[in-house]
């Protein structure tokens, strides 16, 4: 009897991740994200597989989460979640640059998740540089150019740089519907769900931002390039250029 118990055990938990596996929606998606944030905010973690499951291949990919490179905030630790369950791209101010947008593009395109999360956080050193606006030197000066402050921001610093890290999130959420093609429809289909949020270094909570999808009905847009740094823009560009223009005399 409880073999046959045991068994009919395994068999449902087989069933229940292979559904997961063909059917995973965007709101289960961001379901367990939620619900593994919530686990990390409470000092909780699931109990993670040990010995040789912990490397086991072929777990559904949650979601793709575009998360600044900041140290401190780590998504498999964030959410809660085990090796192989989500597609992270980093980048300082998590901008949706070409080569984010081309990641993001692999991940909807060939590991079928169905949610994209684009998380912020609070103190950001990128986001603070952009409000700041001063000039930065080297390749980081274009990189902090593409930061995405917004209007009207509040002129206390504390909240200006929160509303800046807000209006950040949700606007590299837009751009990466907007700048590809393949997102965009997916999106459109509601196959694809890409989500704007913000961590807090104080508490480790996510907040889940709203985002206005009115652009999303603007097709033309799509595909806009993002402009690529002049020469102005990158200085440290001449001396290599100069260098290499000496070799070959
Ligand atoms: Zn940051």
């Amino acid at each position: 009897m409880r073999s046959l118990i045991t068994a009919a055990t395994i068999l449902v938990f087989v069933s229940l991740g292979a559904a997961y596996a063909q059917d995973a929606t965007p709101t289960e998606s961001l379901r367990r994200l939620r619900e593994g944030n919530a686990r990390f905010v409470a000092d909780r973690p699931a109990a993670r597989p040990t010995g040789a499951d912990r490397l086991k291949q072929g777990r559904p990919v949650i979601a793709a989460v575009v998360n600044c490179s900041d140290a401190r905030v780590v998504p498999e630790l964030v959410f809660d979640v085990s090796l192989g369950e989500l597609y992270v791209v980093r980048i300082e101010g998590n901008i949706a640059d070409p080569a984010v947008v081309g990641s993001v593009e692999y991940a909807v395109e060939s590991l079928r998740v169905p949610l994209v999360v684009v998380l912020g956080h609070d103190s950001c050193g990128a986001v603070s540089a952009a409000v700041d606006g001063k000039p930065v030197p080297g390749d980081r000066g274009w990189l902090i150019k593409q930061v995405k402050l917004g209007d009207k921001l509040p002129t206390e610093k504390e909240a200006r740089l929160a509303a800046a890290v807000r209006h950040n999130a949700q606007a590299a959420a837009k751009d990466l519907e907007l700048r590809s093609k393949m997102i965009y429809e997916e999106v459109t289909q509601k196959k694809v769900r890409v989500v704007a949020a913000v961590y807090s270094l104080k508490t480790g909570q996510v907040e889940w931002l709203g985002k206005d999808s009115k652009e999303l009905s603007a097709p033309s847009k799509v595909g806009q390039p993002l402009p690529a740094p002049s020469l102005a823009e990158r200085p440290a560009l001449f001396p290599r250029l100069r260098a290499l223009f000496q070799r070959w005399r």
